[in-house]
């Protein structure tokens, strides 16, 4: 462990790339935060969770943009190389199929910068997760 002596947060890694003030309030001043180069990546992948979830809520949740209906859903990061999404273990192994020629591990598609991004793809990811744990899309509860 490694906390960062200028806001005293703990990391695993020693010198983990954060940001040490106040943490975004919403999914856009995250991708804001990240370096320029990134933003166009995020916003993609933002637009197609976003198209394929209306009725989800944005939010910041453990520090990462997060679409949410009754727990969350589906998360994303920024990382040096490449996106890090977060559609659970579940989805993960029910996608494995379409997923293959991407890093997964537990819970985790690693969508690096230099490959195409599988916009499709991610929607159904994120479709799926809702169907799975967000109860039923009726729009009259
Ligand atoms: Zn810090």
């Amino acid at each position: 462990m490694w906390k960062c002596p200028k806001c005293g947060r703990s990391f695993k890694n020693r010198n983990q790339d954060h940001y040490c003030g106040q943490p975004p309030k919403t999914i856009e001043e995250y991708i804001q935060r990240q370096p320029e180069e990134f933003g166009p990546y995020l916003r993609q992948v933002n637009a197609a969770i976003k198209a394929a979830l209306p009725d989800a809520v944005e939010k910041i949740s453990w520090s990462m943009p997060t679409y949410w209906k009754k727990v969350n859903l589906i998360q994303f990061a920024a990382f040096r190389k490449h996106i890090g999404l977060y559609p659970g273990p579940e989805a993960v192994e029910a996608f494995s199929h379409q997923l293959q020629g991407f890093k997964t591990s537990k819970g985790t598609i690693q969508l690096p910068y230099d490959k195409p991004l599988p916009l499709e793809l991610i929607g159904e990811i994120a479709q799926w997760c809702r169907n799975a744990f967000g109860g039923s899309t009726d729009l009259n509860p």
